[in-house]
């Protein structure tokens, strides 16, 4: 029997080796169905290369209602449209300004999205009723072929439920829309992690409103210097003034328990973090902990006994590209070890470690302790 507003979701594989280019997948059936599902109106689920996105055609108002219903998301949160060639932008944005021509030469395809002047023909519930336009070209060879494929400007925000924290493997998408999606692509696990960087190039300066996959170090080394959104880290957090970018404004990230974030340095950090969970232990709380390597292995040397907490491993803080790839997967594991509070480790904000903390502080409820 099927449920009312239920779609029979269906899971197609699309194995991605390595190297393999968008050539690889445009010929072959998942890819060709699932263009067309889309031209059609339907709902695609696919890989990129940041986190799974969940795509409709972004100039067809029903199709992009439907984004919203599926994701449960805020109508005036406005979405990414995706492109698989910088020909394709000419329909969707007024103009290019120069600096963004830059930045599309520079990072595209890539994890970079730039905030323009819209066309007239895009339609305001796509952009949540703004002027401007986010608009991306993603690098995964799975989206660049789908894109190319279905011929029209994708919008896809990520594929989870709002709130939730992204997904980056095909079975987290399956938990938050199953049934609510026509066709989820399982490329495998995405490779970066946490979503691309939003730059607003509608003014006379860059303003970085969500930090992502390119850092702002790299934009920099591009176009010089680089304003960063007082709304992307709680330091900077302010009460007043204009959202730019409504995404911001809304929960986000958020596992089912509530969660702390330890900011600071080890070895302070890694004493603080003990200290936290020993208390809620002794308070009776099931503890779970996300935390990188160093800190796993500070535990083995101190002879401090983690046994009763629940711990999912961030990789090293050695290697923040591995971590930025590693949280949302570890905030749904969390979540289904069933833990009562979560602890998480603080890492540092520069390159790719400012998209981490901005999507840690945001999972924390902005609930953070200096170590
Ligand atoms: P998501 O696709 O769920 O990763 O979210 C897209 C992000 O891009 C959100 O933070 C939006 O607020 C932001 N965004 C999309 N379009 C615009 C726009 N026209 N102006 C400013 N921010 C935007
Ligand atoms: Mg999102």
């Amino acid at each position: 029997m099927e449920v009312k507003g239920e779609k029979r979701t269906q899971i197609w594989q699309v194995p991605v080796s390595p190297g393999a280019g968008p050539e690889a997948f445009k010929q072959s059936s998942p890819i060709l169905r699932a263009a067309r599902i889309l031209r059609e109106g339907g709902l695609v689920a696919f890989p990129t290369e940041t986190v799974y996105g969940l795509g409709a055609n972004g100039l067809d108002v029903d199709a992009v209602t439907s984004i919203f219903a599926a994701k449960g998301r805020p109508a005036d949160n406005p979405l990414i449209l995706h492109i698989a060639s910088l020909e394709a932008i000419h329909g969707i944005v007024k103009e290019m300004p120069p600096l963004a021509i830059r930045l599309a030469g520079a990072f595209w395809p890539g994890p970079l999205t730039l905030v323009l002047e819209k066309a007239a023909h895009v339609p305001p519930v796509t952009t949540g009723g703004l002027d401007t336009v986010a608009v991306r070209m993603p690098s995964h060879p799975v989206a660049l072929a789908l894109l190319d494929v279905a011929g029209v400007p994708v919008a896809a925000p990520s594929a989870n439920r709002s709130g939730r924290p992204s997904p980056t493997e095909a079975a987290h998408v399956i938990t938050d829309l199953f049934g609510k999606v026509d066709v989820i692509l399982d490329g495998g696990p995405t490779g970066i992690g946490v979503e691309s960087t939003v730059v607003d190039c509608t003014g006379a300066k860059p303003i970085i409103l969500r930090p992502g996959g390119v850092s702002k170090e790299a934009l920099e080394k591009v176009i010089g210097e680089v304003d960063l959104d007082p709304h992307v880290l709680a330091a900077q957090e302010v009460e007043t003034g204009p959202v730019r970018s409504p995404g911001m404004k809304y929960k986000h990230y958020a596992p089912k328990a509530p969660a702390v974030l330890v900011e600071g340095e080890p070895p302070g950090l890694f004493q603080r973090l003990t200290e936290l969970a020993r208390e809620l232990e002794a308070q009776g709380q099931q503890v779970g902990l996300m935390v990188s390597s160093e800190l796993m292995q500070y535990w083995q040397d101190q002879a401090i006994d983690s046994g009763g907490w629940q711990i999912a491993c961030m990789g090293s803080r050695a290697n923040p590209g591995e971590i930025a790839a590693s949280i949302y997967r570890c905030l749904r594991d969390l979540d289904q070890m069933s833990v009562a509070k979560i602890i998480i480790e603080g890492v540092p904000t520069s390159g790719i470690g400012l998209a981490i903390m901005n999507r840690l502080e945001k999972a924390a409820a902005h609930r953070i302790v200096d170590a």
